[in-house]
């Protein structure tokens, strides 16, 4: 395994295996992985000859300097965890390396003013800006992205179709703790009793959604979905509603939609979506 911190030398190691005709997948991250990455990791081995994961921490998404420098990060783990999954390539590049002017963002324009971007206002400018950069150093086929952040994948899927046509997206089901909850980054930063009570919480959602008939209406079922968040104690939310899966409107009964929620532990947001 390779890890790779200059963009000059990973075009250089792409070139020579694209030169081969062999296939390249492509993982982005922002490290502290976990199981998620590896689902990610392992459909790119799977589908490619070589897989290249990049773990950089991009300042330009957080819209909170403390939500950056909370960010869980473990270098050391993370080269381990990418030897053991059989990574063929980490690339690490400093932000200098990727921001060298520090000015220019992308505007996204796709599925606003809901769900994340409501509450993170600018986050999927940053997501947007580090891929468009990312995509034009890392040329290559295919490229994974979890559906544990719907939002982002919905956004990315937009982004892709327009500036980089060639590249295919390959969307990755949520990867979960035996006790239902998706694993994530931000898990690390829970205690025990907050990890606890976030996987009662999931697991009350779990049986809130089991107990709606599938024909109820969105509006219907986001009435219900108040009402249950209202009589659960000590819960700080941006936002729990369904959504559908395609539009991310309200329109439509839950048979096609998710239900999206993003909730605060303390200091630490933790989102996730559930398909009916
Ligand atoms: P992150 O490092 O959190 O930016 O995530 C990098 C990629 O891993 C994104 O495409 C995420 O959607 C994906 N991902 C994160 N957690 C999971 C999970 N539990 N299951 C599947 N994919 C995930």
């Amino acid at each position: 395994m390779l890890i790779i911190k200059d963009i000059s030398h990973l075009k250089l190691y792409l070139k020579a295996y694209q030169d081969k005709g062999h296939s390249i997948g492509y993982v982005p991250t922002m490290g502290a992985l976990h199981q998620g990455h590896a689902k990610l990791i392992k459909q790119s081995r799977d589908h490619n000859q070589k897989t290249v994961i990049s773990t950089f921490v991009n300042e330009k998404q957080f819209n909170k300097k403390e939500d950056f420098n909370n960010y869980p990060r473990n270098k050391g783990k993370d080269y381990d965890f990418c030897d053991l999954h059989n990574v063929d390539v980490i690339f690490e590049p400093s932000s200098e390396e990727i921001y060298p002017d520090n000015k220019s963002k992308l505007i996204n324009t796709y599925f606003q003013n809901i769900l994340c971007d409501q509450f993170r206002p600018g986050h999927f400018d940053g997501v947007i800006t580090v891929l468009n950069k990312l995509f034009s150093i890392i040329d290559v086929n295919k490229v994974y992205f979890g559906q544990k952040d719907f939002q982002q994948l919905k956004i990315i899927e937009k982004f892709i179709e327009e500036k980089f046509p060639k590249l295919e997206l390959i969307s990755v089901s949520t990867a979960r703790h035996e006790e239902g909850i998706a694993y994530s980054s931000r898990n690390e930063n829970l205690s025990k009793k907050q990890l606890q009570e976030f996987i009662n919480f999931h697991n009350a959602v779990i049986q809130f959604i089991k107990d709606l008939d599938r024909q109820t209406s969105i509006n219907d079922a986001n009435i219900e979905a108040k009402k249950f968040i209202t009589n659960l104690s000590d819960q700080n939310f941006d936002y729990f509603e369904f959504r559908n899966t395609n539009s991310l409107e309200l329109e439509g009964n839950i048979s096609e939609a998710r239900l999206f929620y993003a909730i605060y532990k303390g200091q630490t947001r933790l989102i996730d979506n559930i398909d009916m």
